[in-house]
């Protein structure tokens, strides 16, 4: 079992996403504003040092204008759980606020006009890891085409930050071998936090004598 980060400064972080959700909430940078029932901004612990990132909002995260909420985020509840961690420990959230129409793929220029409310999201949670769920959350932070039968299970040290990257929950739900490819990359992906974990308080103790 690995710490959970809390910080100090989580009540701020929860004021600052809170600000920024009352400013995505009118946004109107791409044409997905108009066909949305709900944004869905994330949600989960701003503290927290472990951050998700999927997609797009599908049915029913659209209905209920939460991330994840149908088979594939009980999929990721399960996966999540499965790191020592529950759901509200880590926070949860998407490429994309709206739903495009019939769960089509986004559009770059979709990706390019809500990308910066992204950027601001990690930029208030600063988490240390950051796990994305499929290829488009992937491309986003790497910047380069993601082929994920090649990529999965690899992580990258970005800024200080450890991207992780695994297949999307919704791939995994009607083929048996992605389900057991993503369950092996949450195993890595936790051997990854605990060993971060680790040096991490190696250096601290080291630091502090
Ligand atoms: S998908 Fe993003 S950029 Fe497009 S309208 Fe919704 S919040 Fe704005």
């Amino acid at each position: 079992m690995f710490h959970l980060w809390v910080n100090m400064d989580g009540k701020s972080k929860k004021e600052d996403l809170e600000k920024l959700e009352e400013e995505v909430i009118n946004c109107q940078k791409c044409s997905l504003w108009k066909s949305k029932t709900n944004l869905v901004f994330g949600e989960g612990n701003p503290s927290s040092e472990i951050m998700f990132i999927g997609e797009a909002p599908g049915y029913h995260e659209d209905k209920q204008g939460r991330p994840f909420v149908g088979a594939a985020g009980k999929l990721l509840t399960e996966l999540i759980e499965s790191l020592g961690l529950r759901r509200e420990n880590v926070y949860i959230a998407n490429v994309l606020k709206c739903r495009p129409p019939n769960n089509r793929d986004p559009k770059p220029e979709e990706i390019d006009a809500c990308y910066p409310w992204l950027e601001r999201q990690i930029e208030i949670i600063n988490p240390k890891f950051i796990c994305t769920l499929g290829r488009y959350s992937a491309y986003v932070l790497l910047k380069i085409p993601i082929n994920m039968s090649t990529y999965h299970g690899k992580f990258y040290d970005i800024q200080n930050k450890l991207i992780f990257i695994t297949y999307h929950p919704a791939a995994a739900l009607y083929h048996r071998k992605i389900l057991e490819e993503i369950k092996n990359d949450f195993l890595s992906f936790k051997k990854l936090i605990e060993d971060k974990s680790n040096k991490d308080i190696k250096r601290q103790q080291l630091s502090f004598w």
